[in-house]
């Protein structure tokens, strides 16, 4: 190409190298983390999780897509954190690049606030412990155009309007409002899942969509998401203690299955993935015992060192990289057969005991026990007092899958 300064191979002109204007660099930045309302959701459901709340609502309206609220109960921010925040690779969560290898926290490359505020008009209401007064800060399309003191509770709202506004290509990929909305269910569900202590709400248009109770287990999560019935089907997994991998949750009996996946969920040390090895494991798992086309009903945790696991390997973080990929298939694959293979002797994971405290908590009313964290075979004792039930007085529906569009 020398003699031809300023064109490439093939013909396109090509201009000096600069360094992208800083909207421009956010725009390229926000493209990577924020494609649609659920990714948005996820991003704040994850930071209110990362702040140690126990309360999580989301509010939506038109699926997300003129208006998404998450209101948390966490630690709050002070006010040059709250505008640090929206600074890029700003974090309070690991300091140096020796921390990507030992990450506790669902949050760790500081991109998402400054990502959404990009494409959005963002609002954060927020008021840290022991402050007086809380802050509100206002951002649009990436310029902090107010931040003021204002009266608010303990813990931080997020209100994201006006979304992609300024990207309109974005704004045309969005889906129809049902399949917006259903992919946050499937979102909110998921973290419902793996945050049996937490109490989640989603409301949609002002109806609500989906509760947790926050009790500390899991099943009854699958009982709020997925329907009683349901649960009462699934099996309890357990690898045991000990060893490197840890494999714990819930599966179907081969008997409940769906025509699609998306009644499988996977974390690794509590972080929702998409990963094919504990598909392949759980598919293996299954062989001879479910027909083709149909999958079974699954909710597993990895429990891993964190040092053994790169969760750097992806922009919305959805993707882990295992530094022994098959010993994380090989205690997947042996849970779940050891599961499967007592099906017809086990007791079902929801012994009577708890069905009927279920009932009660479903009908709006205090749960009868409150079983201990983490998923167990033994979770049906009865232990401590009775939990205030949070959202008293909110129906929940089920199954909320309804709400899923047909033939998914
Ligand atoms: P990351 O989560 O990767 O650190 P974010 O852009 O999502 O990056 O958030 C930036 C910082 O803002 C966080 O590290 C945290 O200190 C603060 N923050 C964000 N959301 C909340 C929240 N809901 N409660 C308390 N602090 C928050
Ligand atoms: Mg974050």
């Amino acid at each position: 190409m020398a003699g031809v300064p300023g064109r490439c191979k093939k013909g396109i002109s090509m201009a000096k190298v600069v360094v992208l204007e800083k909207d421009v660099a956010d725009k390229i930045a926000a493209g990577e983390v924020v494609d649609r309302p659920a990714s948005i959701v996820k991003e704040l459901v994850e930071n209110s999780l990362d702040a140690g709340a126990t309360r999580v609502e989301v509010e939506l309206e038109e699926g997300g897509r003129r208006r998404i609220t998450v209101t948390d109960n966490g630690c709050g921010m002070m006010l040059e954190d709250a505008v640090l925040a929206l600074e890029r690779h700003a974090t309070s969560k690991i300091r140096a690049a020796d921390d990507l290898y030992a990450i506790r926290t669902l949050g760790f490359r500081g991109e998402a606030l400054p990502s959404i505020a990009a494409v959005s008009t963002l609002r954060i209401l927020t008021c840290a412990e022991g402050e007086e007064t809380g802050i509100a800060v206002t951002v649009e399309r990436g310029e902090v155009s107010a931040a003021e003191q204002r009266g608010a509770p303990r813990g931080t709202q997020v209100t994201v309007t006006e979304l992609f506004a300024n990207v309109p290509a974005r704004l045309k990929f969005l889906k129809a409002v049902p399949t917006e909305l259903s992919h946050i269910v499937d979102l909110v569900i998921r973290f419902a899942l793996s945050y049996p202590d937490v109490a989640f709400r989603l409301s949609h248009n002002g109806r609500a969509v989906f509760a947790s109770q926050g009790s500390g287990d899991p099943l009854n999560t699958v009982v709020a998401a997925y329907g009683r019935e349901v649960a009462r089907e699934m099996l309890p997994v357990d690898s045991g203690e000990g060893a490197p991998v840890r494999v714990q949750g819930y599966i179907s009996r081969p008997a409940v299955t769906r025509t699609s996946r998306s009644y499988q969920s996977f974390f690794v040390n509590r972080r929702l993935v998409r990963t094919p090895i504990l598909t392949r494991a759980l598919d293996e798992a299954y062989k001879g015992y479910v027909p083709a086309g149909r999958f079974p009903i699954a909710c597993l945790f990895v429990t891993v060192d964190p040092a053994v696991v790169d969760v750097n390997v992806h922009p919305t973080k959805m993707e882990v990289r295992f530094a022994a990929e098959r010993d994380v298939f090989q205690a997947a694959l042996r849970a779940a057969r050891q599961a499967l293979a007592g099906a017809n002797l086990a007791m079902p994971a929801l012994p009577p005991r708890v069905e009927q405290s279920i009932q009660v908590q479903t009908a709006g009313e205090r749960p009868a026990v409150a079983p201990p964290p983490a998923p167990s075979a033994g979770s049906g004792a009865p232990v401590g007092e009775a939990l205030e039930d949070p959202f008293a007085g909110l129906v929940v529906r089920e199954p909320v899958a309804d709400l899923a569009p047909k033939g998914k």
